[in-house]
């Protein structure tokens, strides 16, 4: 029966065998907690390839946590434990038999705090993530990639003539898309952003924003916002995690962005995105 079909020859492939392109994350049934406490319940949820996806919901429901559990990142939490799987383009992440390097390598993390290394240069400090992720690169393929890594996170107009400037002396917002210019350094393909504009001015906000319409042609990027006019303007999928007293968080609704503000399924959602609590 397959002799129509093998007799018509392969397509030939335009992509680069070496680009790996847009990754997608799924979380399925993710359950966690610190000690006894139950602090996520059956998270599901798919990130999909280039799109941003807004997880929103009050304070204490979980989202940081499962952000970080998103790279592995809430092991560094001693009494955290964790059940589900994380798969990247369907590869567990929580393979025991992968590296955890691996896992942060390819996903990427920003938080709300711009933390760049204060002391060190702005160059240094976009190269910073090299070593631990084992990439070698020769002076001019750093100079490259500083340059390029700089101006996807819209700051290397601001900084390419003090390049050897410490990392502290910058703004807020400029240390904020230093971060980001240091996560993308490692070619992530997937960028978490833990609030990443809460502490920074409107300006700021808004060059990150326009950084990340540009970004998520090459990454998928899954931000944590408290701002729900943020949330519409930089995502396509969103997520409304709530942890109802004594329960642990869990998501009540998600799905694409603008159905949710517009039409939300449940009446909890329409409350959260109207500022109702
Ligand atoms: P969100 O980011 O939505 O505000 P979090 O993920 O930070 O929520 O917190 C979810 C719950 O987990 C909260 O009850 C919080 O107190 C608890 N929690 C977060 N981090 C830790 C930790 N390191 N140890 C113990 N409990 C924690
Ligand atoms: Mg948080």
């Amino acid at each position: 029966p397959s002799s129509v079909s093998s007799s018509v020859p392969p397509l030939p492939s335009l992509a680069d065998p070496a680009d790996p392109g847009l990754a997608e994350l799924h979380a399925e049934n993710i359950s966690a907690w610190f000690g006894d406490h139950q602090v996520l319940d059956r998270v599901t949820l798919t990130m999909r390839p280039g799109q941003v996806t807004a997880l929103i919901g009050p304070s204490g429901c979980g989202k940081s946590t499962f952000l970080r559990i998103l790279n592995r990142m809430h092991e560094l939490v001693p009494s955290a434990s964790l059940a589900g799987e994380v798969l990247l383009d369907g590869q567990d992440i929580y393979d025991p038999t992968k590296k955890l390097t691996d896992a942060r390598k390819h996903i990427g993390m920003v938080f709300q705090k711009p933390n760049p290394f204060p002391a060190m240069s702005i160059y240094d400090n976009v190269i910073a993530g090299l070593k631990l992720a084992g990439i070698r690169a020769d002076r001019d393929t750093k100079d490259e990639l500083v340059q390029s890594c700089l101006s996807k996170a819209g700051l290397w107009n601001e900084v390419k003539d003090r390049l050897r400037a410490p990392g502290g002396g910058l703004s807020g917002g400029q240390q904020q898309r230093l971060c980001i210019a240091r996560s993308l350094a490692v070619k992530p393909r997937v960028l978490l952003m833990d609030e990443p504009c809460s502490a920074l001015d409107p300006t700021s906000t808004r060059v990150i924003e326009e950084t990340m319409a540009e970004l998520q042609k090459e990454v998928t990027i899954v931000i944590v916002t408290h701002n729900m006019q943020q949330a519409q303007r930089v995502s396509q999928e969103c997520a409304f995690f709530l942890a109802a007293r004594g329960t642990p968080g869990a998501i009540v609704e998600h799905g694409d962005t603008e159905a949710m503000f517009s039409e939300p399924q449940d009446q909890r959602t329409y409350d959260y995105v109207n500022g109702r609590f």
